[in-house]
């Protein structure tokens, strides 16, 4: 027998009519790509998303289309997101920070037809248009007055581009599990791997991450993601925040502490989410400046481990919770945040400190387990670590266009991330599972390593790689970009993490360098580290 309630499709269209009806007039406060900050509100978004809709259309795009985004977090990418997916078209973030070949390579493979690009990117779109092979046109996110001289054929500002068409259209109805969205994994070896978001799924991450334990975005919330909507699916605000009614807070192109820290203030943003080397540059900012963060209330920090002593600066300095937050772009992508259980009871102090620098729980939705090599569930001890697998509705089966099986015969993906979980369900990411030191058969763990080093005042950032070892295998080799105008002392600062790690995990060397390479979304780019560092020689090796 069936249910006898009602079929509400679960598509993307149902967040922004919700938010059109319930929080007509909250706001999306957006830093142009132009310069001035622009106001709009829910149901102008909604309305400005149906016209774009109704031109895509017209342009004869169709469901199953993509629709490429080399874009910024403003109030013109979210319309694209909405636009497409009305239709059954799907959105395609394109992360603008890798190099032109991947950027080719993807916008290929995933066969996007249009391209929307803003001003920011004309000179890296016109340097590559002759080998983008499926695009039909180049939408520039902008207005006839700000468009540039470009070479790009047929270029049109998206301004005008949605003037030709009216409000007057019906979003499209079709299955839940239609895709919706497409981000290419930034993927260290091989080539990009795209993964499909579908409305399903989309809706569902929302609804899971909107849970008080978790995001838990409310209608007071403003809400400002730092994270750029091309990286992992935007760690879902673009949905959840209009799913609760949360004023939208959107950068734009200024990622700087300076530009950061005026949002936050003027804006008074409650809760801000971004990977922990944005979280520097504002830290460094206030300092300077001596501002507060009277109405932050909420830093969701994740994309990389969390260093203690950021968590510690918003606590003790501006009054702000670190909710550290692990997930992937395959996830949709977060899979769990830290927030504590009652369980561990009332604590503060240093011990509040060490449960934060874990990862915490998953909420429902999002099923986790670790396993070793022969995948055989391991215990929950907050001692044993192995390969972390994951399975839910928001976890992606498959990649576009390839035929890995991602998916053991469990349904379980495995993230490539080593962690442990602590007997109250609290995970700790490891290591990602090429990352880990391997010295005499036991496992060292870089990020513990990092974080502690980016403890000491005169540590800017800090990286830790194994280089070869003819006793042990591989010994960890720490690299350092000092504060400006210190030289930290290698002795110092071993013996400062000395007291804070056994001492077989201590670095066997430390060099100083002038800057660590990063990865297109943030993350210490070990495999060029390795590359660079690839014919050291310890001290005693
Ligand atoms: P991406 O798909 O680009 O978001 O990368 C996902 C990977 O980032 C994960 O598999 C982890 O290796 C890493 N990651 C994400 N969040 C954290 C975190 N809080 N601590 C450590 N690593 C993280």
């Amino acid at each position: 027998m069936l249910g006898l309630m009602q079929d509400w499709p679960l598509l993307i269209h149902r967040i922004i009519d919700h938010a059109a009806i319930q929080h007509p007039a909250r706001e999306i406060v957006s830093r142009s790509v132009e310069g001035p900050i622009h106001r709009t509100d829910y149901a102008t978004l909604r309305r400005r998303s149906l016209r774009l809709a109704k031109r895509l259309e017209r342009e004869g795009v169709r469901r199953g289309d993509r629709v490429g985004t080399l874009a910024w977090n403003t109030w013109r990418h979210l319309e694209i997101w909405y636009g497409a997916t009305g239709l059954g078209a799907i959105y395609h973030t394109v992360n603008p920070r890798l190099f032109d070949d991947q950027i080719v390579y993807i916008v290929n493979h995933a066969a996007d037809r249009l391209l929307f690009l803003d001003l920011t990117f004309v000179p890296l779109v016109e340097r590559i248009a002759n080998r983008l092979e499926t695009i039909e046109r180049f939408v520039i996110l902008t207005d006839a007055a700000n468009m540039p001289e470009t070479s790009l054929k047929g270029a049109v500002a998206y301004e005008d581009y949605i003037a030709e068409a009216d409000e007057d259209f019906a979003w499209l109805s079709f299955d839940e599990q239609t895709a919706a969205g497409m981000c290419y994994t930034s993927g260290t070896t091989g080539d990009p791997k795209g993964v499909v978001y579908s409305h399903r799924s989309n809706v569902l991450h929302s609804l899971i991450v909107n849970g008080a334990d978790f995001l838990g975005l409310s209608a007071k919330d403003v809400a400002m993601p730092v994270v750029p909507f091309f990286h992992a699916n935007g760690w879902s605000f673009a949905f959840s925040a209009p799913m609760a009614g949360a004023k939208l807070v959107l950068p734009g192109p200024k990622l700087d502490g300076a530009s950061l820290a005026e949002l936050l203030i003027d804006e008074k943003v409650t809760i801000s989410a971004a990977v922990p080397t944005i979280w520097f540059s504002l830290l460094q900012n206030l300092e300077a400046t001596g501002a507060m963060l009277p109405d932050l209330q909420r830093v969701v920090i994740g994309g990389s481990a969390c260093p203690r002593a950021v968590t510690k600066t918003f606590r003790d300095v501006y009054g702000a919770e670190v909710i550290h937050a692990w997930g992937m772009t395959e996830m949709s992508p977060l899979g769990s945040l830290c927030n504590l259980k009652p369980d561990y009871g009332d604590i503060d102090g240093e011990r509040w400190l060490d449960l934060k620098e874990k990862v915490g729980f998953p909420p429902f939705g999002v099923e986790m387990k670790i396993v070793d090599d022969e995948n055989r569930p391991l215990p929950w001890d907050g001692v044993a670590f192995g390969r972390l697998k994951v399975r839910g509705p928001a976890v992606a089966r498959a990649y576009f266009h390839r035929d890995d099986e991602i998916i053991d015969a469990d349904g379980f993906f495995d993230t490539g991330d080593v962690a442990t979980i602590d007997p109250h369900g609290n995970m700790q990411i490891v290591d990602r599972s090429k990352d880990v030191i391997k010295s005499g058969g036991e496992w060292i763990s870089s990020i513990d390593l990092e974080n502690i080093a980016v403890g000491h005042p005169d540590v800017a950032e800090a990286a830790v790689i194994g280089v070869p070892h003819p006793k042990w295998d591989e010994r960890p080799l720490l690299i350092i970009v000092p504060m400006p105008g210190r030289t930290p002392d290698k002795d110092d600062l071993i013996a400062f993490m000395g007291k804070r790690i056994a001492k077989w995990q201590l670095p066997d060397d430390v060099v100083l360098v002038e800057d660590i390479p990063h990865t297109a979304t943030g993350k210490i780019q070990k495999t060029a580290l390795r590359e660079r560092f690839a014919g050291y020689r310890l001290p005693d090796a």
